[in-house]
């Protein structure tokens, strides 16, 4: 049983335990009212749909993700959304940390 991005069902519980505010830019899920930009979607850290564990999958907000597309983590840190948002390899969840480590 996958939802409809191929992620397991247990997997997708998981994230959402984990992920209640954007693993990029630390926006909240909790009791907001989401516009385009600030809605919860499903993020994959390391682009390839392929990966669908609970390392490879995160929650972050419509913008981050908008931004953030086909790009590799290490070039998207540096690009100047994230330098506007001040989203730096030091702030973002320990989920992305954790793909950023030897790099
Ligand atoms: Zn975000």
């Amino acid at each position: 049983m996958a939802n409809r991005w191929g992620i397991p069902k247990d997997v997708e519980e998981l994230i959402r335990k984990r992920d209640t505010s954007c693993v990029y830019c630390g926006i909240s899920f909790i009791n907001s009212v989401f516009s385009h930009k600030t809605r919860p979607t499903w993020e994959h850290i390391i682009n390839d749909i392929r990966i669908n564990g609970v390392d490879n999958i995160a929650i972050c907000c419509g913008s981050c993700n908008a931004s953030k597309g086909a790009k590799l983590l290490s070039d998207w840190l540096n690009s100047k959304y994230c330098k506007t948002y001040r989203i730096t390899r030091d702030n973002v969840a320990s989920v992305v940390k954790e793909h950023l480590s030897g790099q």
